[in-house]
Order: C-alpha cells, then sequence, then structure tokens
C-alpha cells in the first residue's frame, strides 16, 4: 500500500482516486475549490466517456436516476455555419451534463472510495516542494489545463430557450460545426445541457488554436459573437432566446505528439497531460481513462521508478496513437472544401457517416478512420 496525493479533483483526480482508493493505496485527494464547483465546458459527456464511467461503476441509470440537470444526446449535426450540415444518429446514448453536477458526482464517487479531501491550493509541485516528496510515495498532478501546455481555446455561454421555440428533432442532437465563419481553425458547438419546465437550457460555445488565433486581430468573445450571428441554427435561435448568461473562456491543454508525463515520483493525468482531443476538444474520457492507466502503472509497479516508466508506456500505448492520428486529421480540417467533402461524402455513405460519428464521439478510435479518409 502506498500513501498517494491526488491533486486537482477534476474527472482525471477523481478517477485516480477512486482507483487507487480502492486498490488499497491511502489517498488523499486536494482540490483548490470546494465542491460542487464550476467548471467552463461544453459539457458534452460522450459515448466514450459514458464508457470511461463504467469502470467507475457509474451507469446509465445513475445519470438518469440522480442527476439534477441533464439531456441525453444520441447523435450529431456536423456542419459548417454556411448552412451545410449533415446528421447522423447513434445506437448508444451519450449526456450533456453542466460540470458543476458531473464534477460531484464523480466526486462523491472518489470520497466514497475512500479518499481523504482537503481543500487547499497547491502549486509549484516540482522536485523542489520538499514536503509533498517526503509525505507523499507519489504526487499525481491533475491539476487540469494549468499544469498541462495550453495551446487552445474556448468560450461557452449558457442560454435558454422556450421548448416550444426549440426544433424537436434537435433537442437530443449536439451539434458540432468546424466553423469557417472564425475565420481561423476553429469549431462551435450547441449542445442541450438540460430540459426542463418547458425550457431547454443550451451550452452554445465556440473553440480556437491559440497559435492562430494569436494572430488574429480579434477576441474570444468577438469570434463567439460571429459564431452565433451567423450559424444557421444559433441565427435562427437567437431571437427566441428567454435568458443569455454571459459567456466564460477558459483555456484547454489539447493533445501533444511524444508528451512526457511522468517525472520520477510525479505522475501527470488528464489535462495535466495534455489529454484532450485535438479535434473537439473533448477532454473528460481521456482524464477519467488516465486515473485507471495510472493506477495500474503503480499497481503493477515494484518500484516508484518501475511506476514511473509503466505510466509513462501505457501512456504511449494507450493515447498516443489516436493523439497522432487525430492531429492528422486536424490538419486535413483547416481546408474548408475537406469540411465540404467529408460532409458530402458522410451524406452519400451512410457507413462512413456513422464511423465519422461514432469516431468524433470516441467510441472508434481515429487510427481506424484515418484509412478511410484517405481513401
Ligand atoms: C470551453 C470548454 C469546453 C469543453 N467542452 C468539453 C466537452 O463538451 N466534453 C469534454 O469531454 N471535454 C470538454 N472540454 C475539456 C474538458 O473540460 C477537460 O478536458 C477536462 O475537464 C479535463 O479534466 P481534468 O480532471 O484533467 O481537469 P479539470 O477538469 O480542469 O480539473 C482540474 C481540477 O484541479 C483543480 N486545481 C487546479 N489548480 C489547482 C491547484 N493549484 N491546487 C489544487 N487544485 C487545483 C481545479 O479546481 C479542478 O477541480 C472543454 C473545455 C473547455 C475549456
Amino acid at each position: 500500500m502506498s500513501k498517494i496525493v491526488v491533486i486537482g479533483a477534476g474527472p482525471a483526480g477523481c478517477s485516480a482516486g477512486y482507483h487507487l482508493a480502492r486498490s488499497g493505496h491511502q489517498v488523499t485527494l486536494i482540490d483548490k475549490e470546494s465542491f460542487p464547483r464550476d467548471k467552463i465546458c461544453g459539457d458534452g459527456v460522450s459515448l466514450q466517456s459514458v464508457q470511461a464511467l463504467f469502470t467507475m461503476g457509474i451507469y446509465p441509470q445513475d445519470i438518469k436516476g440522480k442527476v439534477s440537470e441533464f439531456a441525453p444526446i444520441n447523435g450529431l449535426v456536423l456542419g459548417v455555419s454556411n448552412g451545410n450540415y449533415h446528421i447522423q444518429t447513434t445506437q448508444l446514448e451519450g449526456y450533456c451534463i453542466p460540470r458543476f453536477v458531473f464534477d460531484n458526482l464523480l466526486y462523491e464517487r472518489a470520497i466514497n472510495a475512500g479518499c481523504v479531501p482537503l481543500t487547499q491550493s497547491v502549486t509549484n509541485i516540482d522536485r523542489h516542494h520538499q514536503a509533498l516528496y517526503n509525505d507523499f510515495d507519489y504526487i499525481i498532478d491533475a491539476r487540469g489545463v494549468y499544469a498541462g501546455e495550453a495551446n487552445a481555446i474556448a468560450i461557452r455561454a449558457y442560454w435558454s430557450i422556450k421548448l416550444e421555440d426549440f426544433p424537436e428533432a434537435y433537442l437530443s442532437l449536439a451539434q458540432i460545426y468546424f466553423d469557417k465563419t472564425l475565420g481561423v481553425n476553429g469549431y462551435g458547438w450547441i449542445f442541450p445541457a438540460d430540459i426542463k419546465a418547458g425550457l431547454v437550457k443550451l451550452n452554445v460555445g465556440v473553440g480556437v488554436w491559440i497559435d492562430e488565433y494569436q494572430k488574429m486581430n480579434t477576441n474570444i468573445i468577438r469570434l463567439f459573437d460571429q459564431f452565433v450571428q451567423r450559424n444557421e441554427t444559433t441565427k435562427e435561435l437567437l431571437s427566441k432566446i428567454v435568458s443569455k448568461q454571459k459567456p466564460k473562456a477558459y483555456p484547454l491543454a489539447t493533445a501533444l505528439k511524444g508528451n512526457r508525463v511522468s517525472y520520477g515520483k510525479l505522475l501527470k493525468i488528464g489535462d495535466a497531460a495534455n489529454l484532450t482531443d485535438p479535434l473537439t476538444g473533448e477532454g473528460i474520457a481521456n482524464a477519467i481513462e488516465s486515473g485507471l492507466h495510472v493506477t495500474q502503472a503503480i499497481n503493477m509497479s515494484t518500484s516508484q521508478e518501475l511506476a514511473a516508466e509503466n505510466w509513462q508506456r501505457l501512456y504511449e500505448t494507450c493515447f498516443e496513437e489516436d493523439i497522432r492520428a487525430a492531429l492528422r486529421i486536424k490538419s486535413f480540417r483547416k481546408y474548408s472544401f475537406m469540411n465540404n467533402m467529408l460532409l458530402w461524402l458522410m451524406k452519400r455513405n451512410h457507413r462512413f457517416s456513422e464511423q465519422v460519428t461514432y469516431a468524433i464521439v470516441g467510441s472508434v478510435p481515429y487510427n481506424e478512420l484515418l484509412p478511410s479518409l484517405k481513401h
């Protein structure tokens, strides 16, 4: 049994805490905020995330019966903002759940598994943070994007609209636009986040890559306004919105090739290990999965050196190939004609359309999709 501190109680930290505590380790789970707390996000719990949640003993019935805010998602609208889009439904259901609610569910799971909670901000974790290195056998860094390399930025707003004013066909669809109106490589989304008392709460947002964004004479709020005013669906909805929250921005740590995630006793997971999908900005699934794999690395190792080596190796085996495929697809996607061609092919070939959709929701790896795209 080891003494382990997990710093950060988002999906990655809660997953690591849950699995480590259940394996018999003594786990302290630290977060700078007390729960429930918000996290700026699209709130999309993809099929890959739904499957990852099974490893924490969280099943659809726990979501449907107990979660105070949620919307089921069983398909994707994939499009570009000029009105060219394609709809593909899925056999299985994902969700949209505000992170204020979702993260608390995971947090409770970790605490019930035996993690000892502590509210404290921990900065400068490195070899010089002597107290941590003296007190614990392992330090799991799950502090999210600020502990990783921020390379994208996204902005989110909640809108509410009367149920009768929202197109019924879109009620359980996630809309993702590879958005050319942004004038920069990015994406926009419209997700239903809750449907209650005759109102639909929508999570509306935009994500862009920082290197491209910095070259532009604009700001993220302007890009958000541009998206909502030019996108066919949001343009249509704007006049019917009954309440709007101010959009809030937050950085993302999208995946990097050849990333290092082990530094002796210090093991990085989730966004701290840059595990967000570079195509969609989806990071919850990899965050949860990385919490499970880091536990396996610790459990299979007889020393801290081996655990570090095993976590680095597991990271490369479980994530690296898919990251490389996603980055290759991302490089095609910045060309408008490629996005239009993708939609054209999806409209004509149902099997291909399913393959793309399931890759986007994470239940088919991008490296399986890549050969079809090349043809
Ligand atoms: C606008 C936006 C939209 C997104 N949409 C989606 C989506 O729809 N679906 C999806 O799957 N992903 C989405 N993502 C990505 C997703 O939010 C992240 O990938 C995911 O939250 C990563 O989980 P994590 O546990 O690694 O980090 P986080 O969720 O960021 O959790 C980190 C935790 O560490 C704590 N912490 C930070 N610093 C310290 C410190 N110094 N001391 C102690 N504690 C600390 C924080 O309080 C937090 O609780 C989106 C991201 C953004 C910005």
